[in-house]
């Protein structure tokens, strides 16, 4: 039964938190990064989103697992699980930049660590844009979502690196991809990211026009929550 399972949201994005809660209705429990203050952060170095959602959620659950913070929870369900969410913009003709640095685009160029504000991202997109036609402005945003069940060790001698080992085999991963273009100005207020920017394929307005009920029929997210629900529900 799907109200057995319990989703540990592995990112401290709070739209990314609403648009996976909306998308996830109330099929299943959640928590978030929230009800973890302690949780270590993840450095997300790998060249891929793949690597960095497996990267978010593996190292989640293994300090999880062998952290005192489940106990309470662990006993009242059996299934829990990190899920990470890794995505970003890839645009054609910038070669599929930002991709992996959609979050700190802007900040690449000072040399800065972190990320970078929307404004100073989309400001910069805009900018390497400026000469790029409409007919080659494609771009699509792409999403993958890592889910790790947590596995606590049996008993207190049971080897750390064994279910560390045994969790990352169980991962499982769900990819959804938008396609769609960038505008020549941004426009609306609703969504996050380069929402105001991206036009998804098939509409006349961008992400941050369409509102929360539109772009949660459509988007990267949107499929590739729908593909972990097929496989749960
Ligand atoms: P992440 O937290 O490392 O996965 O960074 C994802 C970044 O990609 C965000 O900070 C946004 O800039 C961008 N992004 C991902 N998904 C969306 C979306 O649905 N709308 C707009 N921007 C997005």
């Amino acid at each position: 039964m799907s109200t057995n399972f319990l989703f540990i949201l592995a990112t401290r994005n709070a739209h990314k938190v609403e648009e996976i809660r909306a998308l996830l209705r109330s099929e299943f429990r959640f928590l978030t990064l929230e009800d973890f203050p302690s949780a270590p952060d993840v450095i997300e170095n790998a060249d891929t989103f793949r690597g960095n959602a497996t990267k978010k959620s593996v190292e989640l659950a293994n300090w999880l697992a062998s952290s005192e913070h489940l106990k309470s929870k662990q006993e009242k369900c059996a299934n829990i699980f990190v899920l990470a969410d890794d995505s970003g913009l890839e645009v054609d003709a910038l070669n599929g930049a930002p991709g992996v640095f959609s979050a700190r685009f802007a900040a690449l160029d000072s040399g800065q660590n972190g990320n970078s504000s929307d404004a100073e991202n989309n400001k910069k997109l805009l900018g390497l844009l400026e000469k790029i036609p409409l007919e080659k402005r494609t771009a699509r945003f792409r999403c993958v979502i890592a889910l790790t069940p947590i596995i606590f060790p049996a008993n207190e001698t049971s080897s750390p690196a064994c279910f560390a080992d045994e969790a990352e085999l169980r991962r499982e991963i769900f990819e959804g991809a938008c396609e769609g273009r960038i505008a020549f100005v941004a426009s609306g207020q609703g969504g996050f990211g380069y929402d105001p920017l991206f036009i998804p394929s098939g509409f006349e307005n961008s992400f941050a026009e369409l509102g929360h009920a539109e772009k949660n029929k459509i988007s990267h997210r949107a499929k590739a929550l729908s593909k972990l629900c097929e496989r749960f529900l």
